[in-house]
């Protein structure tokens, strides 16, 4: 039997690929709910993601993956907007026009930006279009020394400051510009005259989660259990243990951990020294929009970064006409007060900041806000990053047997991703198959 610790989309993608090449695969999952940061809630509709969640074009396995498995007449590709919050006002920035318009850039500004987006180079004079190819190449260069020196001090002030203190708080010096390159490149094609298509599955990536569990068989599957050991002999993996539905210890001819890295040291010794951010974020339902924008950076003061508004991506009908608001926050230890605090204050902070940006906000409207949290949501891209990154095969490093595909392996750069666990789910799968 091949173990997978964890059931978000990373084991479940191992679990499927070794299932349908005959292999009997148990995955344990320590909540009573698989699907990990994809997990969901219900809605006056269909259910909705606990965290936002959209796809790129750039992004091919999980395509391939949801056609696979049938959903693909269910895959859309709405245009998502996106739009700035600057000194109480909304700016759109989605076509051409409205970013010329965008008064905290210049025209020159504008244009340095766009070379950049485009991968092109015009320090020189003569433009090159390969100077940002090796990502490597810039694995150790601060982000924001490059942006200045690549673009315009404007546009590090006035578009990636504020967007970087969003993301990374005061970490954001310490992220590298092969990150920046890496997730220019990520977004993939736009429509010049509307915005960027972003995928989602109709009814919610749970569905995919659902299909995954279909094709592996439910009774694979154990959740509320935690594996709390991971014995290697000198012939590589011996056994796991488990608490919770199914207590004891199993012996395993191979085990994957689909974890974030710090499981992976508690169960092997194996150390990474990747540092990761958590995320508190909340779903408010309301019963009128709040703005027209899916994305909503904000530049100025909130105790949130960005406002992501869900039904202006896709149709408040699919949701019994409620709009969902996702209002989220980074946080960078468990100690940040934020992430302490009790859901009530969690979301009478979001709802002041919401009625400070927005005075015309009913709080009347709200039918109901959830919380998540979670102390571990996504890695910090510092520099160096490419050298912490987890093998996806530990034989030499734990024992023979032993794989991971969690979210430090190197699926999930430059940007964690559904595609990135799903790409980590079959890399290891592969390699156990390539192994027998
Ligand atoms: C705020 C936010 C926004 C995001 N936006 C997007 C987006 O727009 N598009 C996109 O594609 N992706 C997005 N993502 C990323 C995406 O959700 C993740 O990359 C992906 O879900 C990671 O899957 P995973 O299986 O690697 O990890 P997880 O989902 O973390 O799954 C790991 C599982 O292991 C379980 N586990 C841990 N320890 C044990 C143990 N000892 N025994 C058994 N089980 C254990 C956990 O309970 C968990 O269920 C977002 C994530 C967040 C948080």
């Amino acid at each position: 039997m091949i173990a997978i610790v964890g059931g978000g989309i990373a084991g479940l993608a191992a679990g499927y690929r070794l299932t349908q090449a005959g292999h009997d695969v148990r995955i344990y999952e320590a909540a009573d709910q698989v699907g990990g940061l994809a997990a969901s809630y219900e809605t006056g509709g269909e259910p909705i993601e606990r965290y936002y969640h959209h796809l790129s074009k750039s992004e091919e396995t999980i395509v391939s993956l949801i056609e696979e498995v049938g959903l693909n007449e269910d895959l859309e590709w709405p245009i998502g907007k996106n739009a700035y919050y600057m000194d109480g006002t909304v700016y759109p920035l989605d076509r051409p026009w409205e970013i010329a318009a965008y008064p905290y850039l210049s025209l020159y500004d504008t244009f340095r930006l766009g070379m950049l987006v485009l991968g092109v180079d015009v320090r020189e004079g003569l433009p090159s279009l390969e100077a940002y190819e090796e990502l490597e190449a810039y694995e150790d260069v601060p982000l924001e020394q490059f942006v200045r020196e690549h673009t315009t001090a404007g546009v590090y002030e006035n578009f990636f400051e504020p967007l970087l203190d969003a993301k990374f708080g005061a970490r954001k010096d310490e992220i590298s510009a092969a990150w920046l390159l890496g997730r220019v490149r990520f977004r993939g094609e736009r429509d010049l005259l509307r915005g960027e298509p972003l995928g989602y599955l109709k009814g919610g990536f749970g569905r995919l989660v659902d299909r995954l569990i279909e094709e592996i068989g439910a009774e694979s599957l154990v959740t509320g259990t935690r594996v709390t050991e991971l014995s290697t002999g000198n012939a590589g993996i011996e056994s796991i243990t488990i608490e919770g539905e199914e207590s004891g210890t199993r012996s395993v001819e191979s085990a994957i951990v689909a974890t974030m890295p710090n499981v992976l040291e508690e169960l092997t010794g194996y150390t990474c020294d990747i540092e990761f951010q958590g995320t508190v974020c909340s779903v408010v339902s309301m019963d009128e929009p709040l703005t027209n924008t899916y994305w909503l950076n904000i530049g100025d003061e909130a105790p949130f970064g960005a406002l992501i508004e869900h039904t202006n991506f896709i149709d408040p009908s699919h949701y019994g006409d409620e709009h969902l608001l996702y209002v989220p926050k980074y946080v960078q230890s468990a100690d940040d007060p934020l992430f302490a605090a009790s859901d009530e204050d969690i979301e009478a902070t979001w709802l002041d900041g919401i009625e400070s940006l927005f005075p015309d906000f009913d709080r009347g409207s709200v039918n109901w806000i959830k919380t998540a949290r979670n102390r571990r949501t996504a890695p910090v891209y510092e520099r160096g990053y490419l050298e912490q990154v987890v093998p996806f095969d530990l034989g030499e490093a734990v024992g023979d047997g032993v794989y991971y595909a969690g979210m430090a392996s190197r699926a999930q750069y430059p940007e964690r991703s559904l595609d990135g666990g799903i790409v980590a789910g079959f890399e290891v799968a592969d390699r156990i198959l390539e192994s027998r």
